[in-house]
């Protein structure tokens, strides 16, 4: 069974220990570069990516966030975990740093001027049996992938999900929903490289 961490520094890191325990692997929170160094996958999870990018820094985990990622582990961000995963963000906020991993540029806040929360079904490629509910939080978009990231899916013509090599990033927040199959993919991602 995969141990797959919770980046626990800021954000919904419970909503993403139950989705990942109920997608059959076993999930804990990590703050510091020895948990790091235990787990076989990473979710960084929705909240606040400017305090998650600097908590990483003083907790010491930006560096070794950024090996272990570009050292192929799988990595699957939500919303500001998203952001995280960006190589490039289009607006960030001073002191503001990614760990990227995924060639794409993305807008923070990008849906959140009309409608700050909203819900929609989004169809992602990778998850079968119909769209997922989509949980949008002052949600990012993607504002264009290189040619080494795919996009899983788009919503009113905006890129919400993208997955390059181990990577995987959405825009909205499938541990919110009780729809475990975007973490199961997650979970077959982290198996393929465990096994
Ligand atoms: N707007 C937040 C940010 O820029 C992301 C919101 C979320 O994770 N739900 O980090």
């Amino acid at each position: 069974t995969p141990v797959i961490g919770v980046l626990a520094l800021q954000g919904d890191v419970r909503e993403h220990l139950i989705a990942l325990a109920a997608a059959d692997a076993v999930a804990r929170p990590v703050r510091r570069p020895e948990e790091l160094a235990e787990v076989d996958g990473l979710v960084i999870p929705g909240g606040e990516s400017t305090t998650i990018s600097k908590l990483a820094n003083l907790f010491g985990m930006m560096e070794p966030l950024r090996e272990r990622v570009a050292a192929g582990l799988p990595v699957y961000g939500t919303c500001a975990g998203l952001i995280m995963l960006a190589d490039k963000i289009l607006d960030p906020r001073s002191g503001q740093e990614t760990l990227g991993g995924i060639d794409m540029i993305v807008r923070r806040n990008a849906f959140g001027r009309q409608n700050e929360s909203f819900e929609a079904r989004v169809d992602v490629t990778g998850v079968e049996g119909g769209p997922v509910e989509g949980v949008f939080i002052r949600a990012p978009w993607v504002e264009s992938v290189g040619a080494s990231a795919e996009v899983l899916a788009e919503y009113d013509g905006h890129i919400v999900a993208v997955r390059q090599g181990n990577a995987l990033a959405t825009s909205f927040h499938p541990e919110l929903t009780g729809d475990h199959r975007v973490h199961a993919l997650f979970v077959e991602m982290v198996r393929a490289v465990a096994a």
